[in-house]
């Protein structure tokens, strides 16, 4: 028994969706397939579904075969013509690929010189702060195959071993599903791993290299190998992803063949210091942030996932040491200076002394900071500065709100979208939005619309080969040439409008029209909204000031919107034609040059002209050097990482 229909589940049958209809499928006796372009599977194999390759607006055809064929055929076809009926609980809750992520800006760079640098590795800067203590090396050892061959009367023993090993990793992965303070987007991520590890494609397939004589740690290795490689030729970002987690599957059962497992973060010593070749987003979200004395790692830069949740959470951070990492393994002690960008493994005892004097220095600031957390700065005029937080996920409310943050000056919305396998849904985007606005109220929170370009990628979205990415389609020119990704977003932003304070910028502005063009967008949506009975709300609409055209363009800029926020990471690249990324021009990229403090002051007169805010969200926002400067110029409200609010505000507060 059969029968067809056009796939209506968005974005396709993977991930989330693709487990969902395994589930259904599972619930009946019948042998259920699902057909797509000749090409069968069994429906109740989530990796085979996935690998079929399924995407919205397909015809597939399902069959089924026993007692209960008509009840299936029912539920199944029912689902993929209206995947928002009956089992859907999260439509979207957010499944997380293992990738590490980021789109955070650089900290500031201060090269030590040659002479200062003895007994030191270099590195980079990734995480400003010292630290000096116990290394804790976090190496996952390698496992390789040995490709030994059984002797028959051995296989069966072996196909024992390998299930108890299968078992076993299913009951962790169970086990830790059901712990409470597991974060969603944990939660996202071992569902997705618990799901492979129990799925027939992969076990299928090292079952069969067993029973053919292979040992089953190399069985297990030659199938999870065999299978990421078909997710990775795949055409689809999103699959493409799943072979890392499959790789990671495989790992863990090898792992419990061998009776061991992964070094546990959990058991890091306090204020340690914790060195690897890299962190993926699956370890770091698991590791006790609160007891790392700092972060050492042989990949990454400042603009990596490891290094923005370095800074928010105040630990200082050495990264991209290269090849000299593979030194530091055997190491017991070591000093990171997170400022300068090094590390000083054994260190001797004048850099012992140095660095214990230093530590001594910052914790007597941060305890003679304490008293400004919770203050609000003002002008001496009474004006009052808003001194807010840039975050980018919603992990961070707790730590901006103890660092004293008066609202949020920027929300990076595009972590939301790079971080899953597929586009965040609009009901998804809502409650994201509408949480944020209120654990910050009666503060504003400024929700900045998506900002991705060609050297960002973003599962979902399809960007062209360009020579200059920064200068190419990215934010708000390839939102308003999308209004199929820019709508739902603006949707959500009405929507959650009704739960506190918001305000929204665009970024990448260079031309007032591209504000016009939101507008009517905007408006487009509430329509819709009002027409399904829906409720939205109000929020200011303003730009981000980091082009040059936008200085230049800051008076009609102002006749369009309500605010503006200076976004001197970019300003200062495109000010200075110095790539922000780029080590060998980083000279060049100095927020503090004059033609880069010229645009900054323009846009500051021509908004104190107009009568609108004007504040900044870039890195500069928090350099104790500018900030004088800044509200000099006019600027209320500056917007920075967390960890660097309780300074900003001792300093406002101390001027003249
Ligand atoms: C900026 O350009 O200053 C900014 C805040 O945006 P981003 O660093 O995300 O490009
Ligand atoms: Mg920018």
């Amino acid at each position: 028994m059969e029968r067809s229909t056009i796939v209506r589940v968005h974005e396709g049958l993977h991930a989330r969706p693709a487990t969902r209809f395994v589930k259904l499928a599972k619930g009946f006796e019948s042998d259920i397939e699902i057909t797509k372009a000749g090409k069968s599977v069994s429906a109740k194999s989530s990796v085979k579904l996935m690998l079929l390759g399924v995407k919205e607006n397909d015809t597939v055809t399902v069959r089924a075969d026993g007692a209960d064929a008509i009840e299936a055929l029912e539920a199944l076809i029912g689902y993929l013509k209206n995947p928002l009926s009956g089992l859907e609980d999260h439509a979207d809750a957010p499944v997380v690929s293992a990738e590490a992520i980021s789109v955070e800006s650089k900290t500031p760079v201060m090269p030590a010189t040659e002479q200062e640098n003895a007994g030191f590795i270099t590195g980079i800067a990734a995480s400003e702060g010292v630290a000096i203590g116990v290394a804790y090396p976090f190496f996952p050892p390698e496992i390789a195959a040995d490709n030994r061959m059984l002797k028959p009367e051995e296989i069966p023993a072996e196909l024992q071993r390998f299930h108890e090993a299968v078992t076993h990793v299913q009951q962790r992965m169970e086990a830790e599903l059901k712990t409470d303070n597991l974060a969603e987007s944990d939660r996202g991520i071992i569902a997705a791993l618990k799901d492979i590890a129990a799925d027939e494609t992969l076990l299928d397939e090292a079952t069969g290299l067993i029973r053919g004589g292979l040992d089953a740690l190399s069985a297990m290795l030659g199938a999870s190998a065999a299978v990421a490689r078909q997710f990775s030729e795949i055409d689809d970002p999103y699959l493409n992803a799943r072979a890392d987690d499959v790789q990671a599957v495989g790992r863990q059962i090898c792992l419990a063949l061998l009776g061991q497992q992964d070094i546990n973060l959990e058991a890091l010593p306090d204020g340690a210091i914790l060195i690897a070749e890299d962190i993926g987003a699956w370890d770091f979200a698991r590791a006790p942030l609160k007891k790392i004395g700092a972060i050492v790692c042989g990949h990454g830069g400042a603009t990596s996932h490891v290094a923005i949740i370095a800074r928010t959470h105040g630990i200082p951070a050495v990264l991209g040491l290269g090849k000299a990492v593979q030194q530091l393994k055997d190491v017991k002690k070591i000093a990171v200076d997170g400022s300068k960008g090094r590390v000083a493994p054994e260190p001797d005892e004048a850099i012992s002394a140095d660095f214990h004097q230093r530590i001594e220095e910052a914790k007597a600031e941060k305890q003679a900071l304490e008293a400004y957390r919770t203050m609000i700065p003002q002008r001496a005029d009474g004006t009052v500065i808003e001194v807010a937080a840039n975050l980018g996920a919603l992990e961070e409310i707790e730590v901006a709100q103890a660092a004293g943050a008066m609202g949020v000056g920027l929300f990076r919305t595009e972590l939301l979208f790079m971080k899953h396998m597929h586009l965040p849904s609009e009901d998804m985007q809502t409650e994201t939005y509408a949480a944020l606005l209120k654990a910050f109220a009666p503060y504003p929170v400024i929700v900045r619309t998506l900002d991705i370009g060609g050297d960002k990628p973003v599962a979902g979205i399809e960007f062209p080969q360009e020579d200059n990415p920064f200068l190419g389609w990215r934010g708000i020119r390839m939102c308003l040439d999308r209004p199929d990704i820019f709508k739902p977003q603006l949707r959500a932003l009405l929507r959650a409008a009704v739960h506190g304070k918001l305000k929204v910028m665009l970024p990448m502005i260079s031309d007032a029209g591209e504000v016009r063009a939101t507008k009517e967008l905007i408006e487009v949506c509430r329509q819709e909204l009002i027409g399904e009975g829906k409720a939205c709300g109000e929020f200011e609409l303003g730009v981000m000031i980091e082009t040059p055209a936008a200085v230049f363009a800051a008076r009609q800029l102002a006749q369009e919107a309500a605010f503006f926020s200076i976004g001197t990471n970019d300003l200062t690249q495109y000010v200075m034609a110095a790539d922000r990324l780029n080590p060998t021009v980083a000279k060049l990229n100095d927020v503090s040059h004059p033609a880069v403090m010229a645009a900054i002051e323009m846009t500051a007169k021509a908004a104190t002209e107009a009568g609108i805010m004007v504040g900044m969200c870039g890195e500069a926002a928090a350099r104790p050097d500018l900030i004088a400067e800044f509200i000099h110029m006019g600027l209320t409200e500056l917007s920075m990482s967390p960890a660097s609010i309780p300074r900003a505000k001792k300093l406002i507060s101390e001027l003249k």
